[in-house]
């Protein structure tokens, strides 16, 4: 029988309390039936189709890519995706899977708010129970999300613990986890946490990289010189990175938080400025204090705001196939308003990250051939912060 991958060279693994390790087998055993399941394979693709909106768009940003000097740069439209990002791909994935499983209520943690809105929107469309954690401090950054979260019938619970951010959301979804693993489907919004769910997270993004791949060879006629994407967790950025890993032509290149700046101490940049540690089940390169306490990640995008990174950008990491870079919350808000004002697109704060590259690097990105950048989600969630940010008056 096929496996599901759980280490990526020495990444990965199962860091868990011994009550989920029969919850992750019977996952893993799960997803490794269904995924073969033409059943399961045709509803899910329906899904994707007529519900979320796949496939999605592959567009040539001409007037952005004259400005940074790059000739043919692509964004691949998961902004376009239903809710907004490319988070429903996994969340209906994981929630269809959860049906399947026989489980009855779903759970999941939250930051920037869009994984518990996708979680809550393939709950609603089965009228399943949902439960979302979700830290104060990001409850207030992302006030609208919540709101949507409880108009999809889902439950909000606020945590309180550390910053009130995503690391200690996730903490309690655990918890709850282990106490009702029997009936509780925990659906974990990037590719992180203990194995499987790294490669299932992985798996159900890769729908992003294999239709960039069959869209550009279409629309160019030739591979891409290089892909960017931005990594929180680094699930839109895996699921894009599969499509091209095995063309060692393709450039990839991950796009990390370096919040107010690396030598400020507040930032995100775990693959760039972490070391090795184990969080929340699995181990990966994550910030840590010289005692080995996590410390807190700082980012003006609160998808990026996580102190940790799956398993596989570790190890991408440090094979050299990916290149990582961090960039700043000042670079990611000029590259926001450059989207915005020279294609009509408001760009999420995350997928600005991505942006950045092009003005830092240009033509540098672009000189062997077409680039692509993966457009993650839309800006509608972060028109507040962002305006407050940069000085635009009402
Ligand atoms: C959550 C989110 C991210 C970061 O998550 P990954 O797992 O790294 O993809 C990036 N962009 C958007 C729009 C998000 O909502």
């Amino acid at each position: 029988m096929p496996e599901l991958a759980s280490r990526f060279g020495p990444y990965g693994g199962r860091y868990v309390p011994e009550t989920v390790i029969s919850a992750l087998d019977e996952l893993g055993e799960a997803y490794l039936r269904f995924r073969d399941d033409a059943d399961f394979v045709a509803e899910l693709d329906g899904l994707l189709s007529s519900f979320v909106g796949r496939p999605t768009p592959l567009y040539r940003a001409e007037r952005l890519g004259a400005r940074y000097g790059i000739d043919e740069l692509y964004l691949k439209r998961e902004d376009l995706c239903h809710t907004g990002a490319h988070k429903i791909n996994n969340a209906l994935g994981q929630v269809l899977l959860a049906r399947r499983m026989g489980k009855e209520r779903i759970i999941a943690e939250t930051g920037a708010g869009q994984h518990g809105v996708a979680t809550a929107t393939a709950a609603a469309l089965f009228g399943m129970r949902c439960c979302v954690y979700m830290g104060r401090t990001d409850m207030h950054r992302q006030r609208l999300n919540v709101i949507r979260m409880k108009m999809l019938g889902a439950e909000v619970r606020p945590v309180d613990a550390g910053t009130g951010t995503l690391k200690h959301a996730t903490s309690e979804a655990i918890r709850d986890w282990v106490t009702n693993v029997g009936d509780t489907h925990y659906v974990i919004g990037s590719a992180v946490g203990p194995a499987p769910y790294p490669e299932i997270v992985a798996e159900l993004q890769t729908v992003i990289g294999r239709e960039t791949r069959a869209q550009i060879l279409d629309i160019a006629e030739r591979l891409p010189a290089t892909v960017v994407a931005c990594v929180g967790g680094g699930s839109n950025a895996i699921g894009m990175f599969r499509g091209f890993l095995g063309d060692d032509e393709v450039a990839l290149v991950g796009a990390e938080a370096a919040g107010e700046g690396i030598a400020t101490g507040h930032h995100g940049a775990s693959l760039g400025h972490g070391r090795p540690g184990v969080l929340h089940g699995s181990l990966s390169y994550l910030l840590q204090d010289d005692d080995g306490q996590i410390a807190e990640a700082h980012s003006i995008s609160a998808g990026l705001d996580y102190p940790g990174v799956g398993p596989e950008h570790s190890y991408l990491r440090d094979t050299g196939r990916v290149r990582y870079e961090a960039v700043t919350d000042t670079e990611a808000l000029e590259a926001f308003i450059a989207l915005s004002r020279c294609e009509g697109i408001i760009p999420a704060l995350e997928s600005s990250h991505a942006l950045a590259l092009l003005a830092r690097e240009g033509t540098d990105l672009g000189g062997a051939g077409p680039v692509v950048v993966c457009l993650s989600g839309r800006g509608d969630k972060d028109v507040e912060q962002a305006g407050a940010a940069l000085g635009i008056d009402v």
